[in-house]
C-alpha cells in the first residue's frame, strides 16, 4: 500500500495560508463589485482576472478547485453543488439531443435514473453495461456516441473495471471518457489512465464527515498542437472554446455550456468545508482502506457472506491485487439473504450510522432495495446488483475490531 504520503504535504499546504489567516478566507458573497465599468467590461470579456458572480466562480470555491485539479493531474477543475451536479455538468457540457452515451459500472442510483429517465426526455439514449463487457461496450459505439461514463468502483456491486482498457476503447474511437472516481481519490488517477474528465461527489470521502454537500469535475489539457479528440467532427461544439482558451477549452466549456445556464454551483461555505476535509483525506483513507481489508475478511471468515475484491473468491481479486494497489475505498456490502434478515441486522447494529451516503468518519449502513433503488424495477436491480438483502457498509474511522464485535452480535 502506498500511504498516500505525497497527498499529505499537497493538501495541507495547499489548504493553509502563509500569511495572514492560516485557514482559507471564506468569501460568502454571491456578488461582487466591480468599482468600475472599464472593470466590468473586462471581468466579461475575460482581460480582468476578478470574481464576475459566484454562479459562475468563487474565490473560496476557487481554492478548492485549484487543489482539486492538481490532485487528479488536470490542468482545471469546477467545484458544484454536489456529486449529481458534478456528473450532470460534465455530460450536458458534451452533450445535445440525439447524442449517446454508453454507461458502465455499478452503477450509483442517482447516476443511473439521471442517464435512463432524465437525459432520455431531452433525446440523449443511454446503453448500459457491466464492467467485463469490452465487446460489447465496442459494438455499441456508433457515430453519435459522446461519451463512455465509468465508476472506478461499483456502488454497491463492488465489480472492478479495467480502466486502461475501457480508456483504451474510447480513446481508440476518439470518445470522451468520464469516470466517477468519487470511491478512490487519490487510490486511482483516472486522468493518467486516460481518461478525459474525472469526477467526484466531495460529500463523500474528501468532506469525509457529513458536513458538506459538494462535487467536483476535473478536465485534462488540450493538447493544442497535436491529435485531440476534441478537435474532431464529433466535438465541434467545443471547438469554439479551443479557438479561444486553447489548452484549457474544457473549464469555459463546463461553465459557459453548462454551470452558467444550470446554476449547479458549489457554494464558499461547503468549498471551505471541503477543504478542511481534505487536509486529513490521506490519512483517513490510509486508515479506513486498511480496515475495510480487516472487517471484511474477518467478518467473511465467521460465515457473512460479504461482497469485496480482497477476497480471494471476489471474480476480481487478481485486478484488485493488480490495478487497486491502494484499495477501493470505504465500502463492501452484506447479503444477508432476505430483506427480514437484513432489517433484523441493521435493527441491531449498535455502532453503523444508518444513511444514504457513504465514505464518512463514522461506520455507515444502508438497505438498498428499500431506499435508493426502490423504485428502480427488477430487470434493472438485477443488472445493478440489488437483492432485497443487500446491505451497503461504508467503513469508518472507528477500530476495527470493535466493528466487528458489533456486526457478528447484529448478525447473530
Ligand atoms: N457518485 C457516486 C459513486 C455516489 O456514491 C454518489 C452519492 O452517493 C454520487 C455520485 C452523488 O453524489 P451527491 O450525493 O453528492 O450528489
Amino acid at each position: 500500500m502506498n500511504n498516500f504520503e505525497e497527498y499529505c504535504t499537497e493538501f495541507v499546504q495547499g489548504v493553509g495560508n502563509k500569511e495572514g489567516a492560516v485557514s482559507p478566507v471564506l468569501t460568502n458573497s454571491a456578488s461582487f463589485a466591480y468599482g468600475t465599468p472599464e472593470t466590468g467590461e473586462g471581468i466579461f470579456d475575460g482581460s480582468v482576472k476578478k470574481p464576475l458572480y459566484s454562479r459562475m466562480g468563487n474565490p473560496t470555491t476557487a481554492r478548492l478547485e485549484s487543489i482539486m485539479a492538481k490532485m487528479d493531474g488536470g490542468i482545471a477543475a469546477v467545484a458544484t453543488s454536489s456529486g449529481m451536479a458534478a456528473t450532470t455538468l460534465a455530460t450536458m457540457s458534451i452533450v445535445s439531443s440525439g447524442d449517446e452515451i454508453i454507461s458502465i459500472g455499478g452503477l450509483f442510483g442517482g447516476t443511473y435514473a439521471l442517464f435512463d429517465e432524465t437525459l432520455s426526455r431531452f433525446g440523449v439514449s443511454t446503453q448500459f453495461f457491466d464492467v467485463d463487457e469490452l465487446e460489447n461496450i465496442q459494438n455499441a459505439i456508433t457515430k453519435n456516441t459522446k461519451i463512455i461514463f465509468l465508476e472506478s468502483v461499483g456502488n454497491p456491486n463492488m465489480r472492478l473495471p479495467d480502466i486502461s482498457a475501457i480508456a483504451k476503447i474510447a480513446n481508440d474511437a476518439g470518445i470522451v471518457l468520464i469516470v466517477d472516481n468519487t470511491i478512490t481519490p487519490m487510490s486511482i488517477l483516472p486522468l493518467t489512465l486516460g481518461a478525459d474528465i474525472v469526477v467526484y461527489s466531495t460529500t463523500k470521502i474528501i468532506s469525509g464527515n457529513s458536513s458538506a454537500l459538494g462535487g467536483c469535475a476535473v478536465f485534462r489539457a488540450i493538447n493544442v498542437d497535436g491529435e485531440d479528440k476534441f478537435k474532431t467532427a464529433r466535438y465541434a461544439d467545443i471547438h469554439k472554446f479551443i479557438k479561444g482558451a486553447g489548452k484549457m477549452a474544457l473549464l469555459p466549456n463546463a461553465k459557459k455550456r453548462a454551470m452558467r445556464d444550470f446554476g449547479m454551483s458549489a457554494n464558499a461555505n461547503a468549498s471551505y468545508q471541503t477543504m478542511l476535509g481534505l487536509e486529513t483525506l490521506p490519512l483517513r483513507m490510509d486508515r479506513i482502506i486498511s480496515s475495510v481489508e480487516i472487517i471484511a475478511t474477518e467478518l467473511n471468515k465467521k460465515g457473512l457472506n460479504v461482497n469485496h475484491p480482497c477476497l480471494s473468491l471476489h471474480p476480481h481479486h487478481e485486478r484488485y491485487k493488480t490495478d487497486f494497489k491502494n484499495g477501493c475505498g470505504t465500502l463492501f456490502t452484506i447479503e444477508m439473504g432476505t430483506k427480514e434478515k437484513a432489517f433484523k441486522f441493521l435493527n441491531a447494529t449498535k455502532l453503523a450510522t444508518l444513511t444514504a451516503n457513504i465514505g464518512d468518519s463514522r461506520t455507515l449502513a444502508l438497505h438498498m432495495a428499500s431506499t435508493i433503488y426502490r423504485d428502480f424495477d427488477d430487470e434493472t436491480k438485477k443488472f445493478l446488483g440489488i437483492t432485497d438483502g443487500l446491505i451497503r457498509i461504508s467503513i469508518g474511522l472507528e477500530n476495527p475490531q470493535d466493528i466487528i464485535n458489533d456486526f457478528l452480535e447484529a448478525a447473530r
